[in-house]
């Protein structure tokens, strides 16, 4: 069973809500930061670290001796990888996507494999929470790559609680698409609103099931909920205001420390939606 708890926008509480999810989950379980770009659960679940692997895509490396600046591989690269100026060939290792189509269609052999680094996996052990994140580069700008390594770590045998990056753009739509159930954490505000009907838009598309958490859910207005209701989405649970979590956040301590009497809500929402 995979859980992904995302939200159609940033700072809505997203990790503090999925760190607490693996803590009160019964059972095996396994928490993946798929918030590849900016990684924070291990900041709350404190993981003894214990490996680390690199992560790199395969990438083209041209060999000028054996090219015959046919312009082949340019017009096939969708993603403007790779530059023919008269006889002066060049690759952006940074936008390749690694297609793999400039491979496919150079008939001279110009073309081998060449590896780009894009980050590192780390694991470990957060108490009996199994812990994976991955961790881009400075500079790198897609995190898609690292973000399906940290995904191929799920454990068939456990709970997986994927923390999802925000938004609803490529990143989003990879760390929900093998989810079981998908929780989406808004916050009961225009803005809160607007994200979450972007959120659920994708999540229709991909035929998942979702509830929302309203986080701060008194700070508001009640437009959130009353949506929810017209859409048939749960509202899984409501977490009101409180100066102690802010406070507690910010110095890295999990909402379940912050605030004990949430532990049975969390509990029982695990077992409402792995049910
Ligand atoms: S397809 Fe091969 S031969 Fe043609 S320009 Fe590219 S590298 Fe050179
Ligand atoms: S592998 Fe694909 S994306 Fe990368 S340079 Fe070749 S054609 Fe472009």
């Amino acid at each position: 069973m995979q859980i992904a708890v995302a939200s159609g926008k940033g700072g809505t509480g997203k990790t503090i809500i999925s760190t607490s999810l693996a803590l009160c989950a019964p059972g095996p379980v396994q928490y993946l930061d798929c918030d590849v770009e900016e990684p924070n659960g291990h900041i709350f679940l404190k993981p003894d670290l214990t490996s680390r692997e690199r992560c790199t895509v395969i990438v083209p490396q041209i060999l000028e001796e054996k090219c015959t600046y046919c312009g082949k591989c340019r017009d096939i690269c969708r993603f403007n990888a790779i530059t023919l100026f008269a006889k002066t060939i060049m690759t952006f290792p940074e936008m390749c996507h690694s297609c793999l189509g400039c491979f496919q269609v150079c008939s001279e052999g110009a073309i081998v494999r060449s590896e780009r680094e894009i980050g590192v996996l780390e694991a470990g052990m957060a108490g009996n929470i199994s812990f994976v994140h991955g961790r881009m580069r400075v500079g790198e700008a897609m995190g898609v790559p690292l973000l399906k390594a940290v995904k191929k770590k799920a454990d068939q045998e456990a709970l997986v609680i994927i923390d999802a990056p925000p938004g609803t753009s490529c990143p989003f739509v990879e760390a929900i698409s093998d989810a079981d159930y998908v929780i989406l954490v808004t916050e009961p505000t225009p803005f809160g609103l607007h994200d979450l009907k972007l959120a659920v838009e994708v999540l229709v598309n991909f035929s998942k099931s979702c509830g929302v958490i309203i986080n701060r859910a008194d700070l508001g207005d009640a437009r959130v909920e009353q949506w929810c209701q017209q859409q048939k989405i749960p509202v899984l649970l409501k977490i009101p205001f409180d100066r102690k979590v802010a406070e507690g956040y910010a110095r890295g301590q999990t909402l379940v420390k912050i605030r004990p009497d949430l532990r049975p809500f969390l509990q029982a929402l695990i077992q409402k939606v792995s049910a």
